[in-house]
């Protein structure tokens, strides 16, 4: 009996990752099977992003790939997800793409799973297909009923997005999100808890709770629960041993959360905090609601309430209306305040926003590409010499996977680091002594394991639902 197979191809941010991933464990439950060949799948899925054009470019090009692919197999079910379908553009992109069967809405798996259970009604073979595969599925996995990671990643994936706030009612000039995402609402802390409890009850050993305003969790419950109490609630969880969260706002940041932050162990010191420009006009033409003193005030709140930290943040560079002076306080904020990691884009005018609107996107692709080049260097310099300060010293590393020879993980502060060994340590908590830095990463040797890895994970290869097995499943250990 053929088994029926999926394919997910994913784009854009760890939100769209986690919605992948629910999708993916949802199908299984139905009795498919997860291929990383989109030739070969039976249902193939486009989970897509469009917060900037160069995305919705990537995204349109592989639905011309899948046309292609639906030509020659016409039986194949194409399904869109993710925010190109938003909330209200499936009717739009009926027309542009009439290959596609189903549209889903971000984190809202639902039609695809109903047209795939009325497509299945009556069909007793199906049934009784589903059945085999299901039972499969459960002996082959872990001994768990709940199909909380596609099979292929349970025992082998040690960090796991969870989202904690969905959609976002900011409405930041430049920004297609609230558009695409709808309306800001918390999910339960109970919701929250038990999908924790089942991922790493399959191994998972970092938790990286997300939300567009992440820090604005539970802000629209009626009881006094909010983020730093949901980092305590997961803290609790034994077999939990890091959380992260992102993407703050900067009006958001409370004390008790930089404080729960600096207190709970688990919880590493690692803040996401956009502030998008360095300049008073361009803020209020964003609509971001905080002033560059604002911004530095939180920095040096955040500085001292939790000394040990790292701190990122996301930068538009060519705003419409951005002048060469307006960059360079830009520039001038993130050398002042020394920040970490820059997440930098080049502004991109996106329909439906304020900015696209009323506003002109003026700023030439040079300009944004040389703002972005000076912007690179400087977060270089900056990386380069604070990174130095880990050298030679004993940094505690989550394991997660194995690259090029070695294994890679990743330190409280969010660094990359890199190392080699023979032994599977694969989800370990080890010790790396540090021998080289640079702005990106870091190598070193190991030193000694305080938490073992993961349980090796079985051949996957010798199981014959799963045709190919992820590139790095095999690698390991
Ligand atoms: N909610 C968070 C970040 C979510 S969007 C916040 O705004 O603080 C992720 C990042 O994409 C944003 O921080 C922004 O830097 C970038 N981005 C969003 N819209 C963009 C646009 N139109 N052009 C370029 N970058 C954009």
């Amino acid at each position: 009996m053929k088994v029926r197979k999926y394919n997910i191809w994913t784009i854009g941010c760890q939100m769209n990752e986690a919605d992948s991933r629910h999708l993916g464990s949802q199908l299984e439950a139905l009795g498919y099977a997860m291929t990383e060949t989109p030739e070969e799948a039976d249902l193939v899925v486009l989970n897509t992003c469009v917060v900037r054009q160069q995305a919705e470019d990537r995204a349109v090009g592989r639905l011309r790939f899948v046309d292609q692919l639906k030509k020659k197999n016409p039986d194949l079910t194409v399904g869109l997800m993710g925010c190109m379908v938003g909330m209200r553009e499936a009717p739009r992109l009926k027309k542009q793409f009439p290959f596609v069967d189903v549209f889903m809405p971000p984190s809202d798996p639902g039609p695809l799973m109903d047209f795939l259970r009325e497509s299945q009604d009556g069909n007793e073979d199906d049934d009784a297909r589903i059945e085999e595969i299901r039972s499969k599925n459960l002996q082959n996995a872990i001994q768990d009923e709940e199909y909380i990671l596609p099979a292929l990643q349970r025992t082998n994936t040690v960090q796991a997005n969870v989202p904690i706030v969905l959609g976002c009612s900011h409405a930041c000039t430049f920004c297609v999100i609230p558009y695409r995402r709808g309306p800001e609402r918390s999910r339960p802390a109970e919701d929250i808890l038990k999908e924790v409890r089942k991922l790493v009850a399959q191994g998972v050993r970092e938790i990286m709770l997300l939300g567009q305003i992440v820090d604005r969790y539970g802000t629209d419950f009626e009881e006094d629960y909010g983020l730093a109490e949901l980092l305590q609630d997961v803290a609790k969880i034994p077999e939990v041993l890091r959380i992260r969260y992102l993407t703050g706002h900067p009006n958001y940041m409370t004390d008790k959360i930089i404080e729960v932050t600096r207190d709970e162990p688990k919880v590493m010191p690692h803040f996401e905090l956009p502030v998008q420009a360095g300049n008073d006009k361009v803020l209020v033409d964003m609509k971001r609601g905080y002033t560059c003193d604002d911004y530095r005030a939180l920095i040096e709140r955040v500085r001292r309430i939790c000394p040990d930290n790292t701190i990122n943040t996301d930068i538009i560079v060519g705003f419409p209306g951005e002048t060469e002076e307006e960059f360079q306080g830009t520039y001038d904020l993130i050398k002042e305040l020394e920040l970490d990691k820059v997440h930098l884009a080049k502004y991109s005018e996106r329909p439906k926003t304020i900015a696209a609107r009323k506003m002109e996107d003026d700023v030439s692709d040079a300009d944004k590409e040389s703002r972005r080049l000076r912007i690179d260097e400087l977060v270089d310099e900056i990386l380069t010499r604070k990174n130095q300060k880990w050298l030679n010293e004993e940094v505690e590393v989550l394991v997660e996977s194995r690259h090029k020879g070695k294994w890679r993980g990743r330190t409280p502060h969010n660094r990359l680091v890199f190392f080699e060994s023979e032994e599977n340590l694969r989800g370990a908590l080890v010790d790396v002594k540090i021998g080289f830095t640079s702005p990106y990463s870091m190598q070193g040797e190991l030193v000694k394991v305080k938490v073992p890895a993961l349980p090796q994970i079985p051949d996957l290869t010798k199981i014959p639902m799963f045709h190919r097995p992820l590139k790095e499943t095999l690698n390991a250990g």
